[in-house]
């Protein structure tokens, strides 16, 4: 009988393995204000990550919002993203990124998930719990909860800091591959240790 913890970690490292180690890049800081906008034009849409075409913050920073309203176009909630993209580049340009989680949250447009993201996009800890995280971490029992937030609260506890900005990035790829809403757990390599499973 493995604990919760000795499963969580069997979990990572499964995954790892299975999906090919993959080595997630840290951005480097010149870059930190591409992953805060496309994190943030990436919110509340299906779309695995958005590129941002400007070349320059200053681009960014000095474009029209019509400008910008054209380029996001094909992107949900187009409108109301190309005015916190336009704020939020104004205000690194002038302030640079911020570094914590509270200043990152009180950037228009960001809240705790996609502030999580940016700070495991740092290479900080943090955990950020979207709807993959959120249902594989319940599914093998991991977690007991109702909302990301509770989760995220949860993961922190049973995990070490140094796990945490590992755990998102995995979890998506297994939740876009075999844990879908219909879990392929007849390959998954998590079965034996997954409670949904057994
Ligand atoms: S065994 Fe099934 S439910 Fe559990 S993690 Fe794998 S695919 Fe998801």
């Amino acid at each position: 009988m493995v604990t919760k913890q000795e499963k969580a970690l069997l979990a990572l490292t499964r995954l790892y393995r299975y999906y090919g180690k993959r080595k997630r890049l840290v951005a480097q800081q010149h870059e930190l204000w591409k992953v805060v906008i496309a994190t943030i034009l990436s919110a509340r849409t299906r779309d695995e990550t958005t590129a941002v075409v400007w070349p320059s913050l200053t681009d960014l920073a000095r474009a029209k919002p019509r400008e910008v309203m054209k380029v996001i176009r094909p992107i949900g909630f187009y409108r109301q993203k190309a005015r916190y993209v336009l704020e939020v580049a104004r205000l690194i340009a002038e302030q640079g990124v911020p570094q914590t989680r509270d200043q990152l949250m009180k950037l228009p447009g960001v809240g705790r998930k996609t502030a999580n993201i940016i700070l495991s996009a740092m290479g900080k800890p943090a955990i950020a719990v979207d709807t993959h995280v959120h249902k594989i971490a319940n599914r093998l029992g991991l977690a007991d909860t109702r909302k990301p937030v509770e989760t995220e609260t949860q993961l922190m506890k049973l995990l070490p800091k140094r796990y945490w900005n590992k755990i998102n990035y995995i979890f998506v790829i297994h939740g876009k591959t075999l844990c879908k809403r219909k879990p392929r757990c007849d390959v998954c390599p998590l079965h034996d240790i997954c409670d949904f499973a057994s």
